[in-house]
């Protein structure tokens, strides 16, 4: 069985979320995409974070429809998966107070899954512009297959030049491709890229949290009952981070 594994601060999540997740489990047959907010993410550890359960509250409901899209709690603090329990499935992170790196989530996944059962990564282009910073991206790009929503303006070589050192091709090699959009796959030893093009939603979770500080209408943007609990919630409102 394919599985996606979707993982962001989700601070909300928003339709460029769901649009991105709905286009990768169409193309590749995905039969579950699993949501996973991050408790603590790595990358963004200066910024002010909505709690976990908030994050989380809103993941569920935007995934509610769709058949297939799951809510997960495999980078759940401690404390939120004390009294719910965990479901079976998967195990949360062990220690609530250090960040949740993919690959150990990447892993602890494997650990419930089929030997059969195949992983892929779904990540947007900017973030995966970052992938060379990220801990153990070499063994994280060697556990499982990317979906990279790519955009528009970004080459194949953007694409390869963001890989680790040791997985970049020689820029000798990569130059061709400068002008060639990133679509399609790119095959490496070591990394299968997928390259899923059409994901235009301009919606980002920091215009969004902008906008509820100024209490302007937020439906554009998102599910109707993710901007009901941002309004119920008081969530985004100035200071409240
Ligand atoms: P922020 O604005 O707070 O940085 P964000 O909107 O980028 O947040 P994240 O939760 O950080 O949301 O993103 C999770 C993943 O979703 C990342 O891989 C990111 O590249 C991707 N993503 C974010 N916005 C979009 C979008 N509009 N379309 C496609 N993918 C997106």
């Amino acid at each position: 069985m394919n599985i996606g594994l979707f993982g962001g601060t989700f601070d909300p999540i928003h339709r460029g979320h769901l649009a991105l997740a709905q286009a990768a489990a169409s193309r590749y047959s995905l039969r579950q995409v699993l949501f996973v907010p991050a408790n603590i993410p790595p990358h963004k550890q200066a910024d002010p974070l909505t709690a976990f359960v908030h994050r989380y509250a809103m993941v569920s409901l935007a995934t509610q429809d769709e058949r297939g899209f799951v809510p997960s709690l495999l980078e759940a603090p401690e404390s939120a998966t004390n009294r719910v329990g965990t479901e079976g499935l998967v195990r949360p992170a062990k220690r609530s107070s250090t960040p949740n790196y993919s690959i150990d989530t990447v892993r602890r996944l494997k650990q419930s899954l089929k030997k059969s059962d195949r992983i892929f990564f779904l990540i947007g282009i900017d973030a995966f512009r970052e992938i060379a910073q990220w801990r153990d991206a070499r063994a994280l790009l060697a556990e499982c297959d990317f979906i990279v929503a790519s955009r528009p303006g970004f080459s194949l070589r953007d694409v390869a030049e963001s890989l680790p050192q040791e997985l970049r091709p020689p820029s000798a090699v990569t130059r061709p491709f400068q002008k060639q959009p990133a679509k399609g796959d790119l095959v490496l030893p070591g990394v299968t890229l997928h390259l899923l093009e059409g994901v235009q939603q301009k919606a980002s979770a920091t215009i969004i949290r902008a906008a509820a500080a100024q209490s302007k209408p937020l439906a554009k943007w998102l599910d109707p009952r993710v901007a009901d609990y941002i309004k119920k919630q008081g969530l985004y409102r100035r200071g409240t981070p």
